[in-house]
């Protein structure tokens, strides 16, 4: 392996994106990290396996998932501070975004270890960019809590935001969740996002009331990504967008 360009002594840390569904969303470069460094640390080795056979990378693994972190972290700190070059990936989509990663991120920043990202999908921004809503500002929220009275107060904190809130569900407390939003919230527009791009990918948009009434008590399943839009943002564009005819006006034609 090449010493680093940006410090030979020290190892570096990839934050690399990983596809959330469609593999043919990773990246050139996430494919050449990948190879390229000593080890690669997932979340699930036997979820990532997968992914690496399947481009023929055969880069040592090791798990850093929450259960092990604390262990872990001191490991994989060793070896950078040996030289070594390590890529921290999750199941799917960016580390650290909601999934073990930040604390291994933070104790690498306090050791003076570069680190380096290799850009790619998430969930939250995919969700947001194919979901019609104000992309202007935007709050993302991470996963609704599990349980009713800690998600409704947590819903109530977030009631009076104008931003377009972005929130991950597990397919099992949907229809309750969707409740809870509708009583705290209000019948505002949400678009609900599920296995994205994947085979059975689905957009589902409308008032909380129609996408409730539309899944019913059915079980969904699947990995959902709720957007939803802030206090009062009713239509489409953002307070400080143009509309199409301004726009218009201000194109050098
Ligand atoms: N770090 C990941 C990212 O950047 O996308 C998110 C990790 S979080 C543990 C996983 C959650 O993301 C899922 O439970 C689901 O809410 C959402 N998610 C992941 N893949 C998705 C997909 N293909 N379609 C819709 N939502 C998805």
């Amino acid at each position: 392996m090449k010493p680093s360009s940006l410090n030979p002594t020290k190892g570096i840390l990839y934050i690399v994106s990983t596809p959330i569904g469609n593999r043919e969303d990773i990246t050139l470069r996430a494919l050449r990290i990948l190879k390229e460094v000593n080890l690669i640390a997932a979340e699930d080795t036997r979820h990532t396996l997968p992914l690496l056979r399947h481009f023929g990378i055969h880069t040592p693994l090791t798990s850093y998932f929450e259960g092990n972190e604390l262990k872990k972290k001191e490991f994989i700190l060793s070896k950078l501070r040996q030289g070594d070059q390590i890529a921290l990936v999750s199941d799917a989509g960016t580390p650290g975004i909601s999934d073990p990663g930040f604390r291994l991120i933070q104790a690498a920043i306090e050791n003076h270890i570069p680190i380096v990202p290799i850009p790619g999908p998430s969930a939250a921004i995919t969700a947001l960019c194919v979901s019609g809503l104000p992309t202007d500002s935007f709050l993302f929220k991470g996963f609704l809590p599990h349980k009713s009275k800690k998600r409704r107060d947590w819903l109530e904190a977030l009631k009076e935001r104008k931003e377009t809130l972005i929130l991950y569900e597990s397919p099992h407390r949907i229809v309750e969740s969707l409740k809870d939003m509708l009583d705290i919230l209000g019948d505002r527009d949400i678009v609900l996002t599920r296995e994205l791009t994947k085979k059975y990918e689905e957009i589902l948009r409308g008032k909380i009331s129609e996408i409730k009434a539309q899944i019913g008590e059915k079980k969904l399943k699947g990995e959902i990504t709720l957007v939803i839009s802030g206090k009062g943002r009713k239509n489409r564009l953002g307070e400080n967008e143009i509309g199409d005819e301004e726009m218009e006006k201000r194109i050098d034609h």
